[in-house]
């Protein structure tokens, strides 16, 4: 995998070195802006998986680039600021920061700090409303649709294909998908998998016996097929 990208918008070049740092440290890949036009810019071309932004900045202050960052995104924002007012903390917040820290501070807490919220953004994409071609999926109610029409799937259903659908045009084999659906402790063979892909292609596709969304492929397993939108 990947790791993560982690944008740092700091004008104190010092301050920018430290944090760039510790986070390489840990593992993460770092860009730098050093004002908030820059960093608007940079987090455009990057598409970060979290910003460190600091909130006194030449340009564009953080507050602003953090207002206008809000408008179309989730990324998640850790605000740092020289001044521990409440009122910064609160407008901070306000504008949709996701956390918060106060120079001078500890790197061994930034780094934890960035560790959680990119735990706590993972785990809230897993939950996204999925749309694939006429396809919506709601993880949150168990709930998909075609159309307008709505589609009861049993859960183990629901999860095989949200798991599917996320990943789309990724082969994944029957035991991959039955560890998926059932965990480890599984009592089923792959029998099982084979029967509840032809369950669910019963009640999401058009045509069953010519699967547009869940297609078999021979000798490895299945794959999800469908544009997103
Ligand atoms: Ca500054």
């Amino acid at each position: 995998m990947m790791n993560p990208t982690i944008l740092i918008v700091e004008d104190e070049k010092k301050i920018s070195d430290l944090v760039a740092k510790n986070l390489e440290a840990a593992g993460f890949r770092c860009y730098r802006a050093m004002d908030g036009q820059k960093g608007l810019e940079e987090f455009k071309r990057i598409q970060p998986a979290l910003i460190v932004l600091d909130i006194m900045l030449p340009q564009v202050d953080g507050l602003e680039v953090a207002r206008r960052i809000r408008r179309d995104s989730t990324v998640p924002i850790l605000m740092l600021t020289a001044r521990s007012t409440e009122g910064d903390k609160v407008l901070g917040f306000e504008i949709g920061a996701d956390d918060y820290l106060t120079k001078p501070f500890s790197v061994i807490e930034l780094v934890a700090r960035v560790r959680a919220l990119l735990r706590r953004s993972a785990i809230a994409s897993e939950d996204e409303v999925l749309t694939r071609g006429e396809l919506i999926m709601d993880p949150s109610r168990l709930e998909v649709k075609r159309g307008e029409e709505s589609i009861d799937l049993s859960t183990l259903e629901f999860n095989l294909l949200y798991f599917l659908a996320s990943r789309p045009g990724r082969v994944f084999s029957r035991d991959a998908l039955m560890e998926q659906v059932w965990g480890d402790d599984r009592i089923v063979d792959t029998r099982s998998i084979d029967s509840l892909i032809s369950r669910l292609r019963r009640k999401i596709e058009e045509d069953p016996s010519r699967p547009k969304h869940i297609q078999t492929v021979w000798g490895a397993g299945y794959r999800f097929t469908g544009t997103s939108s």
